[in-house]
């Protein structure tokens, strides 16, 4: 067997003022042909385990370009199409494939394509053929298109938020591709429409026992793989909504029946899925009134892993008008302030503006005399068994309180983002930094409580008053119930 592999991968937020292109992804993957790291990120696992696969069967791994930029917002016309043809030109040279297996996230919006996903599938299959087998891994935050259904054999999508089973489900896909290709199964997709959109943390309930549920059904024999694609908030385009993806050994109509049942049930359970969140007001006076610490508060929204800029000043700006102390906030994301600190050098005290200048929503840029306290190029903070870069940065000290300037965005992932900047998070009463989710394993170990705040809005995170202009406008949280409204226009 001769199987090509590639990946074409990031997330846009259509609202954010970050806009993506060729050298975006460079800085973030850029892997020709057979250059691919040994580790996978987030979308190409593919890859990797196909490496496996290939050598456990004897089969040749023909590899494209893998590529993927960190999310944030439209991307540039050229660099995607330059990325996309660089592949389908890898691809044509390939010829013939027996199977054509992809790493995608999904939720990719560029300059004149809506569905750039859809768009590149479409040109997959018609390289390859109708007979020939595609199929991709893909992130939840996604949208669904019948673009793409009609173009691919199967998807298979993370079941975990955050995503921490990618390699797992890339060995799901790889499965099921040698599964179909031995002749033993064929898979056959059935979606359910939600008509809904909402956010799905599977870290707790109602969620953890929904997926717990869907692991417990696909040890059916006839069910080879079921995904719920959360859909995407943040991506304003026209198929944006969650979605109930079963994938059977061709058996369409126990498929629907089984998604639809599923996807009411998620229906039934809207609005229970996020953590509470608190205002910056009750966060800032919670936290200062705690008798231990330290507590962290966690800017959910303003979270550069959905895309946006990470600069948001709502939190700083309560904590500086009460006086907080012991304090350290990681990360504000401001390059041009972080080169300014860079010139000064360490110990100057300097006036600064920082902060808030991406875009509206983000609190007010703070202005005074700031300590440059450490500066350190190339800055990084531990993620899990890896790194992540945050780029030059400065620690600078304002009015008592500790806070970090980065130029590279990136979310808080990690206590060391503080350590390896000379502060002790340990020693800290109060922490504020920018997730919505992924701290929640390396913070919980040293928090005295976490407080989830939503403040300002950096992110278009209430549907319900997200100014759409694509999106569909008869899901819900935009009306109350889009099944009863659907089934009785029918
Ligand atoms: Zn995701």
């Amino acid at each position: 067997m001769r199987i090509f592999t590639a990946v074409l991968a990031t997330e846009t937020n259509t609202f954010s003022p970050i806009c993506v292109d060729r050298r975006a992804f460079e800085a973030s993957l850029y892997a020709p042909p057979g250059e691919h790291p040994e580790t996978p990120t987030l979308c190409s696992a593919p890859i990797t385990v196909g490496r496996q696969v290939a050598a456990e069967k004897g089969w040749e791994l023909i590899e494209g370009t893998a590529a993927w930029a960190d999310p944030a917002g439209l991307v540039n016309r050229t660099a995607y199409e330059g990325l996309r043809d660089e592949i389908l030109d890898q691809l044509r040279a390939a010829m013939p494939v027996d199977a054509v297996v992809l790493g995608l996230h999904g939720a990719m919006v560029a300059a004149g394509y809506e569905d750039p996903e859809g768009d590149f599938l479409t040109r997959v299959r018609k390289i390859v053929g109708p007979d020939i087998l595609v199929c991709a891994e893909l992130d939840p935050h996604s949208h669904l298109t019948k673009k793409r259904l009609a173009a691919a054999n199967f998807f298979v999508y993370f079941k975990e938020f955050p995503h921490t089973d990618f390699v797992d489900r890339a060995e799901d896909l790889w499965r099921i591709a040698v599964d179909t290709l031995e002749g033993r199964v064929k898979a056959v997709m059935s979606v359910f429409d939600c008509r809904m959109i909402d956010v799905y943390p599977t870290s707790r309930e109602p969620m953890r026992s929904f997926v717990d549920k869907i692991m417990t059904i696909e040890k059916d024999a006839d069910i080879l793989s079921i995904s719920v694609i959360h859909g995407f908030m943040a991506g304003d385009v026209p198929e944006m909504g969650t979605k109930l993806l079963v994938v059977t050994d061709n058996k369409p109509d126990k498929g629907s029946a089984l998604a639809r049942e599923l996807g009411l049930e998620l229906f039934s359970k809207r609005g229970t899925f996020m953590m509470p969140q608190i205002d910056e007001k009750l966060a800032v006076a919670q936290a200062m009134a705690a008798h231990s610490g330290p507590v962290v508060i966690a800017d959910v929204w303003d979270n550069p892993g959905g895309g946006t800029a990470g600069d948001a000043t709502v939190i700083l700006e309560e904590l500086l008008a009460h006086g907080a102390r012991e304090t350290a906030i990681g990360t504000i994301w401001d390059p041009m302030a972080v080169q300014i600190c860079m010139a000064a050098g360490e110990g100057a005290e300097i006036p600064l503006r920082f902060g808030a200048k991406s875009a509206p929503g983000t609190g007010n840029p703070i202005d005074g005399i700031v300590k440059v306290v450490r500066l350190v190029a190339n800055a990084e903070m531990r993620f899990g068994e890896s790194f992540a870069p945050f780029g030059d940065a400065a620690h600078i000290e304002l009015n008592g309180i500790d806070i970090i300037l980065n130029s590279t965005r990136a979310q808080s992932f990690d206590p060391s983002l503080f350590s390896v900047m000379g502060i002790d998070p340990t020693r800290k009463k109060i922490l504020v930094i920018k997730s919505t989710n992924h701290f929640y394993a390396s913070f919980s170990k040293i928090a005295s409580e976490i407080l989830y705040c939503s403040a300002g809005t950096p992110y278009p995170n209430n549907p319900a008053r997200t100014p759409y202009r694509r999106a569909p406008k008869d899901i819900w949280p935009m009306v109350a119930d889009p099944h009863a409204a659907k089934e009785g226009a029918a």
